[in-house]
């Protein structure tokens, strides 16, 4: 982190299975800098197009109890059949860099960031309705059936928790919703306990210009 510059921090972002939090996301990670995405480990198999390393780590049963094991994991939950979970090292060093590091997990997770990381931002993207989130996640085609009675089960199940979110954003168009999350985050920058605001009155008083830097 340099002068000017704010104090990093970590930003949840939960919505049911289909609410459209991938292209929200795809969004905003471009238009705000020092912005990173926590990329999650799974034990579900990859869909058509997702990619190692890009979309999630995708690992075997056994990788996964070895690295729940060994500590390895700021959160991780069990979700409609299959463990997911976010590498603490990634998240420690990118805000430790000053970074906002987000990261899409499901209610679940988001309750053990709450409890164990202070100053977490909590988001919840609210789809516009349950028959909208049906559309999307049948039209999204690499799950079943089954498989999406289950996540619209589980959509019913997550709403409650948003009372626990600090945020919550309704997705009816893409582009408003996405510029509300980039909203929150800029005025999350700008918090005075995450500003280095001693810098700037030093800087001010010596007759010097201040950055405004990346807020
Ligand atoms: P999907 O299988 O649709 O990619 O994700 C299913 C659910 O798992 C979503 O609600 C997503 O937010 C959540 N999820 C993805 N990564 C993680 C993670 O690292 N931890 C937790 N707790 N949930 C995650």
């Amino acid at each position: 982190m340099g002068p000017g510059e704010s104090r990093g921090f970590l930003v949840v972002l939960s919505a049911p299975s289909g609410a459209g939090k991938n292209t929200v996301l795809a969004r905003v990670l471009p238009r705000l800098e020092h912005l990173t995405y926590s990329v999650s480990c799974t034990t579900r198999p990859a869909r058509p197009g997702e990619r190692d390393g890009v979309d999630y780590y995708f690992l075997s049963d056994e990788e996964f109890d070895r690295r729940v094991s060994t500590g390895d994991f700021l959160e991780w939950a069990w979700f409609c059949g299959h463990r997911y979970g976010t590498p603490r090292a990634f998240v420690e060093e990118r805000t430790a860099r000053g970074e906002t590091v987000i990261m899409d997990i499901d209610v679940q997770g988001s309750a053990q960031v709450k409890r164990n990381w202070p100053g977490a931002v909590l988001v919840f993207l609210l789809p516009p309705s349950l028959e909208e989130l049906r559309r999307r996640l049948t039209r999204r085609g690499s799950d079943g059936a089954a498989a999406v009675e289950g996540r619209l089960r589980a959509a019913r199940e997550e709403l409650r928790a948003v009372a626990e979110y600090d945020y919550v954003i309704i997705n009816d168009e893409l582009d408003r919703a996405a510029r509300l999350l980039e909203a929150i985050i800029r005025a999350e920058r700008l918090k005075t306990a995450r500003s280095p605001w001693p810098t700037w009155l030093e800087a001010l008083r010596k007759g010097d210009r201040i950055d405004a830097g990346t807020a």
